[in-house]
């Protein structure tokens, strides 16, 4: 009744992004909690902090950091871990990295948790599922799920990924470099330097990238029995990728919604609009009590997935509106409003820069295409 979402981490920003805590009671029982606020004011000084955030943006590829949750059945959720009565354990992506995969995998041996079951890959994105070769080692016996979206579009882009990457990163870094020193832009010159910090960090790593692949398709709905703990897998329908699929604990009314919502700011490279408005509508019928997003920390109210639903129904409606005036692909950007929510939650260099590049130019580039070549 273990249920632990290994949620990728390569986070905006590092405030949001949640850690793990491990603190002991009086009784000399161990905890983990993803929230410090949690832990009793008097065992708060004493809790180790094992997986410090870091600042980074996503893409390019970086170092995940793992969040480790434990539903307590028919209990209000906390994120406290009790490590009595579990049974099997469900993993929620596996992270960018095997040596991401395998620090989880040592937290889940510390925690006694029991054996990994199942391993969900929310979508195709290598940050969540790169680390799926470390959990078949350690967990032979295992089941990957995913959509069949999913399958055929990590097949397609990790096969030989290794390989071609090791061969690019360090030009991709070096051409970063060079952009941050003609850069005139601080706002920039601070999101490259995290994007070169992350290149560097993902070269070693390549050497143990493997890509393993699911075995276990689901395309709609599957209901895994964790030991007493139900765990419903569903495609709600297509959000960040047309193979989203999420996790959800009725009892506890917790989901897991893989990158259909980022914080603090969506991610939508690749992403179409149109249908992302009513996969976000089928998530807030859940009615969750906690939200756990691909990135960003566990949220506990449903402001941030409106606020999202609403920014992108706004820019969905804008961008239809522009595309019929005939609005150039170049002027685009500058005429979509997003000021609302850029008052809320777009207010730090690296914010600014991730909401610019993973959202509004990502959007842009979707609905008006690449440029036709020069014929
Ligand atoms: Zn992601």
């Amino acid at each position: 009744m273990l249920l632990v979402l290994a949620a990728c981490y390569c986070s905006v920003d590092a405030s949001a992004a949640a850690a793990l805590y491990r603190w002991t009671d009086a009784e000399g029982t161990v905890h983990y909690t993803a929230d410090l606020a949690s832990i009793p004011p008097a065992f708060r000084d004493s809790a180790t902090l094992l997986n410090a955030p870091q600042a980074r943006p996503i893409p390019p590829p970086a170092t995940n950091e793992p969040v480790a949750l434990k539903v307590t059945p028919g209990a209000p959720v906390t994120v406290e871990a009790r490590l009595n009565g579990v049974a099997l354990t469900l993993i929620v992506d596996t992270g960018q990295f095997p040596s991401v995969a395998r620090r989880v995998i040592a937290e889940l041996r510390e925690m006694k948790a029991p054996p990994v079951r199942y391993v969900v890959n929310t979508h195709w994105h290598g940050d969540h599922l790169l680390g799926n070769s470390a959990f078949r080692d350690a967990y032979p016996h295992a089941r990957f799920i995913a959509h069949s979206h999913t399958i055929k579009e990590a097949t397609r882009v990790y096969t030989g990924f290794a390989a071609r990457m090791a061969a690019k990163l360090p030009a991709v870094a070096e051409d970063m470099r060079k952009q941050m020193a003609a850069s005139t832009s601080s706002d920039e010159r601070v999101w490259l330097e995290q994007s070169i910090s992350c290149v560097e960090r993902a070269i070693p790593e390549m050497r143990e990238v493997a890509y393993f692949p699911q075995d276990t398709v689901v395309d709609d709905t599957r209901t895994l029995d964790l030991g007493g703990l139900t765990a419903v897998v569903r495609h709600l329908g297509t959000g960040n990728t047309p193979g989203d699929l999420v996790v959800w604990v009725e009892a506890d009314r917790l989901v897991a919604s893989g990158d259909m919502v980022v914080a603090p700011v969506p991610y939508a490279i690749g992403s179409t609009l149109d249908p992302w408005v009513a996969t976000l509508d089928a998530l807030q019928r859940l009615d969750a009590r906690v939200l756990v997003p691909g990135h960003g920390p566990v949220m506990r109210d449903g402001t941030y997935l409106a606020d999202v639903k609403a920014l992108i129904a706004s820019t969905r409606a804008q961008v239809a509106a522009l595309k019929a005036k005939g609005v150039a692909k170049e002027d685009a950007a500058r005429q979509i409003d997003t000021s609302d929510f850029r008052a809320r939650y777009v207010d730090t260099p690296m914010r600014r820069q991730a909401f610019d590049n993973f959202y509004l130019d990502a959007v842009v580039q979707k609905a008006w295409g690449e440029p036709k070549p020069a014929s």
